[in-house]
C-alpha cells in the first residue's frame, strides 16, 4: 500500500507536531493517505474505495484548537463531538486537493486517540507505538534495565512486544529476537 502524507511541507509537519505536542488540535494536520484497496481490491464493493487516513499529529488530552474553530471539551476528552468535528476539518483539507472529494465520500467512519485505547489497552492514550516511542523508552533507558534479552525473572518467561526493545512497529522485532533466542 502506498502512503502519501499531504502536508504543507517540513514547516507545516514541525508547526503541527508542536501544536500536538502542547495539546492543540493542529491547524492543518500531516494526513497520511493510504488506499489499500489499490493493493487488495476485495475491501470494497466493486467501483468503490477504502480511504484509510491517519493524523501522526493528535494530543491525548485536547486543551484547545490550533485554529480557534472547535469547541473543545473542559476536560480535555475526546469526545464523538470533538472527534467529528476534527474529521470534519481532514476532509475539508482533502476537498481542496482532490476534485470531486466531498461528492464522492459514502461512509465515514472516524476513530479518536480515545478509540483506539478503548479497542486495545496496549495504546496508551491512544498512541498507536504502546504509549510512548522516546528515547527514554529504548536501551538501558527501558524501566527493566536489568533484564536482558527479553528474559525476566522468571525463568523461561520473556517479554516481548511493542513495549520492548527494539521498539514498536509490525515487524514484530522483539518476538523475532525471542524466537532467535529460544532456536527457531
Ligand atoms: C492506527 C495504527 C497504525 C499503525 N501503523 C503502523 C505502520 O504503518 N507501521 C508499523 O510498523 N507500525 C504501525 N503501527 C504500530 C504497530 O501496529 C504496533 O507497534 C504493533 O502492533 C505492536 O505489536 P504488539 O504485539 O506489541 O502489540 P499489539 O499489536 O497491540 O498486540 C497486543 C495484544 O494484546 C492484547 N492485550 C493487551 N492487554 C491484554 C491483557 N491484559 N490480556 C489479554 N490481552 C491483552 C491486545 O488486545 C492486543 O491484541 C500502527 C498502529 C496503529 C494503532
Amino acid at each position: 500500500m502506498q502512503l502519501l502524507h499531504l502536508t504543507p511541507g517540513l514547516d507545516g509537519v514541525s508547526k503541527a507536531g508542536n501544536e500536538a505536542e502542547r495539546g492543540m488540535l493542529p491547524e492543518v494536520p500531516t494526513i497520511c493517505v493510504g488506499q489499500p484497496c489499490a493493493a487488495d481490491p476485495s475491501r470494497a464493493p466493486e467501483g468503490q474505495s477504502v480511504l484509510w487516513l491517519q493524523m501522526p499529529e493528535a494530543p491525548r488530552h485536547v486543551k484547545g484548537d490550533a485554529a480557534g474553530e472547535i469547541d473543545v471539551p473542559a476536560d480535555g476528552t475526546w469526545t464523538e463531538a470533538l472527534r467529528e468535528a476534527y474529521a470534519d476539518r481532514i476532509e475539508a483539507i482533502l476537498a481542496r486537493h482532490i476534485d470531486g472529494f466531498s461528492e464522492s465520500v459514502v461512509t465515514r467512519r472516524a476513530i479518536s486517540p480515545a478509540d483506539l485505547e478503548g479497542y486495545n489497552m496496549n495504546l496508551v492514550g491512544g498512541d498507536p507505538y504502546g504509549g510512548a516511542c522516546t528515547l527514554d523508552q529504548f536501551f538501558l533507558w527501558r524501566p527493566f534495565a536489568g533484564s536482558t534479552r527479553h528474559g525476566t525473572d522468571l525463568k523461561g518467561l520473556y517479554h516481548i512486544g511493542a513495549s520492548t526493545h527494539p521498539g514498536p512497529g509490525l515487524s514484530g522485532g522483539s518476538g523475532f529476537l525471542v524466537a532467535k533466542e529460544l532456536g527457531a
